[in-house]
């Protein structure tokens, strides 16, 4: 009985040990899991307005003080922001990728860009893309400064550039006409019963426009687009890599997988109300 007994114990006691190593591996690979989860991912976010006055506060219009909340609570969690061009370059040799990674963008060249938000990019330290649409800087170029609102006005081509030679800033096409809705094409979407080619010729025409144009302005040509209202045509991401693009950004809110070029870029809408911090937590439930 006595012998029945202490051999029971042993019984028990190698249980539980193997039970201990069992959880300290399951344990030991969790953590590593997360590790490997973040450091493989990047939180992408979007941004479009931002302005003072709140009754111009939606989905797409925050303030600038809810801009510096976003960018001090992405300091404090130390996080790296990359720029479009960055990301492909360590993508492009291997390079480590920082273990809390970012890209901050801003959809459609706001004047507010050089007026609040480099600023604050610069006091945080932060870098941000700026996808811009070679329409709305051409009608702006042309305007005068008087017939100007801030609350409506769009990057000058000379403010394009101010925001280009910032470290903190870099310039993303957003499409040269194609920022639409409402007539025959929806954004960049391909018009109903339309061919590959002439989907190509139009969709490339037009990509290509603004490459060209920044190529001029500012000497190189942007790495990073934007599909305007996130609208995105069969075949599109191919047409669009042609015209020189390894970085393309969607309006999808999930973690960003960094395996690789073409890189996919994942971005939460940043509406008025909803903070960084709150995004963070969604990104992070969801990895
Ligand atoms: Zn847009």
């Amino acid at each position: 009985m006595e012998k029945y007994k202490s051999q029971g114990f042993i019984a028990s006691a190698a249980g539980l040990l193997a039970m201990a190593v069992m959880l300290g591996i399951l344990f030991a690979a969790t953590v590593g899991a997360d590790e490997v989860r973040m450091q493989d991912k990047l939180l992408g976010l979007m941004y479009h307005q931002v302005l003072k006055d709140p009754s111009y506060h939606n989905d797409y219009c925050v303030s600038p003080d809810e801009l510096e909340e976003d960018l001090k609570f992405l300091s404090r969690e130390g996080f790296t922001s990359l720029l479009p061009s960055e990301a492909a370059q360590l993508l492009q040799n291997g390079e480590e990728l920082p273990e809390k990674a970012v890209m901050i963008s801003f959809d459609d060249g706001y004047e507010t860009a050089v007026e609040y938000v480099l600023p604050l990019l610069e006091k945080y330290k932060m870098k941000a893309v700026f996808n811009i649409v070679g329409d709305f800087s051409d009608e702006y170029t042309e305007l005068p400064d008087n017939e100007k609102n801030l609350s409506f006005a769009y990057l000058s081509w000379q403010e394009v550039k101010t925001l280009e030679e910032s470290e903190y800033a870099e310039i993303g096409n957003h499409t040269y006409s194609m920022h639409l809705n409402g007539g025959d094409r929806q954004g960049c979407s391909r018009k109903y019963g339309e061919d590959d080619e002439s989907y190509r010729k139009a969709l490339y025409g037009d990509i290509q426009q603004l490459q060209l144009k920044l190529s001029q302005l500012i000497g190189k040509r942007p790495v990073g687009f934007a599909y305007p209202f996130g609208l995105i045509g069969e075949g599109a991401d191919k047409i669009i890599e042609s015209a020189g693009i390894t970085v393309i950004m969607t309006c999808e809110e999930k973690p960003t997988v960094l395996d690789g070029l073409p890189l996919t870029v994942n971005r939460y809408n940043r509406a008025h109300g909803r903070s960084a911090e709150s995004i963070y937590q969604k990104y992070l439930s969801q990895l």
